[in-house]
């Protein structure tokens, strides 16, 4: 058995990291799924989804500063929408995540936390996510 869910994410900045671990939870109890896999996919070209830490909010603030190092907002890019690291960025960190489900939950660590990155906001997003019972 599978069930897929999809619910919007509002990034009210330019970029951003949204803790989306509570929402994606919540799909998994409505499923009744107890044991399984839980794939979290995206589909935008200018945000991303990763798992990291979830305790300390300087922990994105750093990862949000230095993404923007790697990947510089303007850099001479001839993508004329203006986006150009937003695409970049949305690559480099990827579309999608997997999570083992033990016990209806998520097996995520103590500090983690499953977020939405958003690269070229502000936006109003969508994450599918689909539960495999196994
Ligand atoms: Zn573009």
């Amino acid at each position: 058995m599978s069930e897929v869910f999809t619910f919007g994410v509002k990034s009210g900045q330019p970029y951003a990291m949204i803790d989306i671990t509570g929402e994606v939870q919540k799909k998994i109890r409505e499923s009744g799924i107890k044991e399984g896999l839980c794939v979290i996919f995206i589909p935008h070209t200018t945000a991303a989804i990763t798992i990291n830490e979830n305790a300390d909010p300087d922990v994105i603030r750093d990862f949000l500063m230095e993404i923007n190092k790697i990947v510089p907002i303007s850099d001479g890019y001839h993508h004329s929408e203006g986006n150009s690291a937003a695409h970049i960025k949305a690559s480099m960190m990827g579309f999608s995540e997997t999570v083992i489900i033990e016990d209806g939950r998520l097996l995520l660590g103590t500090w983690q936390g499953i977020y939405f990155m958003e690269f070229d906001g502000p936006r109003i997003r969508k994450v599918h996510v689909k539960i495999i019972e196994g």
